[in-house]
């Protein structure tokens, strides 16, 4: 647990100190109607962080109230996602529909009250009878129906006597409350569709704010971590709660800022539009801030665990820099990742005074990592480098490889530039170059000086790969819509060059191709005949202002 304790473990702890419950349940309770993304794995980490820190539990809920937009194959993913960052979920997943039937009950509890009535007023007028934040709503004239009608009604309403929008269930609370949310809310609407699980058993379901509230309690849970735009429905919770008379001890709920992250969409509605619409090739594009497509562009569980426990906790909404999340991620493949050579745009270079071929036996690690493990690189007389470590005509300060300067092949030796091969347009197609025998890296007494070292391949053993080099989704800091999406965050690369060990040994799935970035196998479209590597991050923050 980290040192500073945040508001929500402080009202945990309080809450344990004086004894108002036995054992900390928390929950995550999605509705299955999207893939889960960054904004829910910080959910996750808050609630089944908090039930570890506290020896409780947490529960993976299903939030299945809306049966037009829901389905089994997002409650795999969010049960993968879940499972990938680490928690584990007491039981089965669980689902509010698994609770209809004792929803119901407690529905026609509150009827036989006196404290829900059944009204039929057409949705403009319950628009209007609302009335505003300045101004009191008025009561349906319903709402003066005896408890022997509303039980009528509502039993036939779960009959499927009625359409749909006929007939609602409301609590009846207060037309005239400051909060506007506790003027008569919904408590069921009427909705003759196909449910994923509860199939057509049902033809009534209830509203979140009654769903909700009564599954928590269900459920045994102790804190109801949601986000602060449920601040104003907290009333209707605790109403639903008190009026009831459960039995104790029932939970609460605690609201804290919603992840918010810049040129990221994370609305399940948005992202649902770029997956139809094949903006993106599905929920798990790497480009995609869904734990899925994070997974696929090989971020790590730790970066994303790390990020979530960086930005903290708030009580006010903020937007958190999307440079952050690349920090993380930089930051934990530093200490892990192998360092290999791969030249995405090569250029041939011949070095004419070298004959045969060696094996050179490098570190896959720089120093400061600790961790062991070297390969064999093979040279010879033909190596490729990238395209931009050349050139001809230098700008001041340029450090790699031209006509007049030296440059260092990376755990090899000196090369200096003898001749420029152009072809027809003037393109560079060749490079004749030298070598100096004395200035192997790690013994080099060559004396030569040079300013920089570059990654190479060698001719005869490098292998070909295809390279995904992502860049933002969206151009725009604050993105609303397709309209936003950057038309250059995908670029592939056919024909890289790299190091026959990365294909071969195979020590790692994520690598530090040298001077590049880092770069993940994807899980997908990962083959022996076109290996693809995703590239997850660039070395440094490229998006620096
Ligand atoms: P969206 O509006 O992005 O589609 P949602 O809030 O409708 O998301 P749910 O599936 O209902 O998504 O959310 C499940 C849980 O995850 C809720 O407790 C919700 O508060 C939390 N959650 C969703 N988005 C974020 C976010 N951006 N930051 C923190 N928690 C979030
Ligand atoms: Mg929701
Ligand atoms: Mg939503």
């Amino acid at each position: 647990m980290s040192e500073h304790k945040d508001f929500l473990r402080v009202i945990v702890e309080e809450d344990l100190k004086e004894n108002k419950y036995q054992e900390v349940i928390t929950r995550f309770p999605p509705e299955p109607n999207g893939f889960p993304h960054i904004g829910h794995a910080k959910s996750i980490c808050i609630n089944f962080g908090i039930a570890r820190d506290y020896n409780g539990f947490c529960n993976l809920r299903m939030d299945d109230t809306n049966p037009t937009t829901e389905d089994t194959k997002y409650v795999e993913a969010l049960k993968d996602a879940v499972e990938w960052l680490g928690f584990e979920y007491k039981d089965e997943v669980k689902y509010t529909s698994d609770y209809f039937p004792k929803i119901y009950e407690y529905a026609v509890e509150l009827i036989k009250m006196g404290k829900a009535y059944v009204d039929s007023i057409t949705e403009e007028q319950m628009k209007e009878f609302r009335g505003t934040v300045t101004q009191a709503g008025k009561r349906s004239e319903f709402a003066s129906r005896t408890i022997e009608e509303n039980l009528d009604l509502f039993e036939r309403m779960k009959n499927g006597e009625f359409k749909d929008g006929e007939h609602v269930l409301r609590a009846k609370i207060d037309m005239s409350a400051s909060n506007m949310k506790m003027r008569d809310p919904l408590l069921y609407r009427i909705r003759h569709a196909h449910h994923f699980r509860t199939q057509n058993q049902w033809c009534i379901y209830p509203m979140y704010d009654f769903a909700h509230c009564l599954s928590d309690y269900i459920e045994g849970v102790t804190h109801s971590i949601c986000t602060l735009e449920f601040e104003n429905n907290r009333d209707i919770y605790d109403w639903v709660l008190n009026e009831l008379n459960l039995t104790p001890p029932r939970p609460y709920q605690h609201e804290f800022a919603r992840l918010g992250i810049n040129y990221t969409v994370m609305s399940k509605r948005k992202l649902l539009e770029l997956v139809n619409g094949n903006y993106v090739s599905g929920w798990d594009d790497p480009r995609m801030p869904t734990i899925a497509g994070l997974k696929r562009r090989g971020y790590t569980k730790d970066s994303i665990i790390n990020f979530c426990d960086q930005i903290g906790i708030a009580k006010a909404n903020s937007m958190v820099d999307v440079s952050q999340l690349e920090f993380c991620i930089r930051d934990d493949l530093n200490t892990k990742a192998p360092r290999v050579m791969c030249v995405l745009d090569p250029i041939k270079v011949t070095i004419t005074n070298y004959e045969g071929s060696e094996d050179i036996e490098a570190s896959y690690y720089p120093h400061d990592v600790p961790k062991e493990g070297s390969r064999k690189i093979p040279f010879s007389n033909v190596v490729y480098i990238e395209r931009e470590d050349f050139s001809e005509n230098p700008v001041k300060g340029y450090n790699r490889l031209t006509p007049n300067q030296a440059v260092r092949l990376r755990h090899a030796y000196i090369i200096t530039c003898e001749e420029i091969i152009k072809d027809e347009n003037g393109k560079i197609i060749e490079i004749k170059a030298l070598y100096n025998p004395n200035s192997k890296s790690g013994n080099d007494t060559s004396g030569i000086k040079v300013k920089s070292a570059i990654q190479w391949v060698d001719a005869n053993n490098c292998k070909k790969i295809e390279v995904r080099l992502y860049d933002r989704l969206y151009k725009n800091e604050a993105p609303e819509g397709l309209e936003d999406l950057n038309p250059n965050s995908l670029s592939i690369i056919k024909d890289a060059l790299i190091e026959p060990a990365v294909i071969t040994d195979k020590v790692d799935e994520r690598f530090q191709f040298e001077r590049q970035g880092y770069f993940y196998a994807d899980p997908i479209d990962y083959s022996d005949e076109i290996p693809v590597f995703n590239k997850i991050v660039g070395l440094k923050d490229s998006w620096a202002k």
